[in-house]
């Protein structure tokens, strides 16, 4: 680190494990569906609306950052806004250098938005992915919302099982996490495992280390979405580094929803130092006006990551990956030059 050098951070290969289909939608495609889903804001133009959707800065907790989920989710209503968020979702990873997709929805939720099953809303969104443009691979995580429990959990973890020849790879825990705690899970996470579905699992954002000890040990997560807080804890770092839990890093959503301070004060730095193996993400560009771009920027100009460590970043995402083999050697392949 320290090395500040000129890299094209749009046409270095990039690999994106975390990003939520509800969070990378366009607003100017939340504003169109609101106009002819609900006949809302047919005199309001963008930048009006905007400041409901997206970060502004003047955001005081996670209740703000959540207050934007929950003022334009209404908009969505059908099967094919579904696939139509999906489709666009994909030609953005795609313009924006990404080579790999994970992108990773709720079921449930969309169930609950909608109406429409949870098998159908699944097919909504492979639909979508069908009709993106130019093909990049992009396999789907499927999320277990927490503060629903075993029950809700179940249903997803056979749903991923059902469609996990048809791009579905993996499973999530994510959402509130007062109501319960992740030790809810063990059961049907196990089940997943058995069932060859990888287990990523929110951790260590809201809460604190312990959260991503219970993940990785109880749970059996390969991977950990955000797992900022896992610097509070030696011993939890030593887990990951012994282990080689991926920590999905998603700088800007972190400052966002206040799990780092400031940009200058996150632990990235210091968990590269530690030998932690982490990569970078988006989480929520479309709430959070990023790109995973700019992130890679942004990391670069504020801690001088070299180039070397923003390959590494990507070999470590693709290794980690929820990929078949093919998918897997193919990837690693892309960005071989950039690994060496
Ligand atoms: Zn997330």
């Amino acid at each position: 680190m320290g090395e500040r050098i000129d890299i094209d951070m749009r046409s270095l290969p990039k690999v994106e494990l975390h990003r939520h289909l509800e969070g990378a939608i366009r607003p100017a495609t939340i504003l169109d569906l609101f106009r002819t889903n609900r006949g809302e804001y047919l005199g309001t133009q963008l930048p009006e609306i905007l400041p409901r959707i997206q970060i502004t800065g003047s955001e005081r907790s996670l209740a703000d950052f959540l207050a934007k989920f929950e003022f334009f989710m209404p908009c969505i209503r059908t099967a094919s806004d579904i696939s139509r968020i999906t489709a666009e979702a994909i030609e953005d990873c795609v313009s924006d250098g990404i080579v790999y997709a994970e992108l990773r929805f709720s079921p449930a939720f969309i169930r609950r938005l909608t109406g429409l099953s949870y098998s159908e809303a699944v097919e909504a969104v492979l639909e979508g992915a069908r009709g993106a443009g130019p093909a990049i691979p992009v396999n789907f995580t499927l999320i277990v919302p927490q503060p629903e429990g075993e029950r809700v959990a179940w249903d997803t973890v056979r749903l991923a099982a059902d469609y996990l020849s048809n791009g579905v790879t993996g499973v999530d825990i994510a959402d509130d996490t007062r109501a319960l705690g992740l030790e809810e899970y063990v059961r049907p996470m196990a089940w997943a495992r058995a069932n060859g579905l990888g287990v990523t699992v929110h951790a260590g954002e809201a809460e604190g280390p312990l959260s991503v000890r219970v993940a990785v040990e109880q749970l059996g997560a390969t991977r950990i979405g955000h797992g900022v807080r896992s610097i509070e804890d030696d011993r939890v770092i030593e887990m990951l580094v012994d282990r080689g839990t991926l920590l999905e890093i998603c700088p800007t959503s972190n400052v966002h929803t206040q799990a780092a301070p400031s940009i200058r004060e996150h632990p990235l730095p210091r968990l590269i130092e530690r030998g932690v193996p982490v990569c970078l993400n988006t989480d929520d560009p479309g709430i959070s006006d990023i790109t995973l771009t700019g992130e890679y920027e942004l990391v670069h100009e504020t801690f001088g990551l070299s180039r070397a460590d923003l390959a590494l970043m990507n070999v470590r995402a693709a290794r980690c990956a929820f990929a078949g083999d093919e998918q897997r050697a193919a990837l690693m392949e892309r960005l071989g030059d950039l690994a060496s």
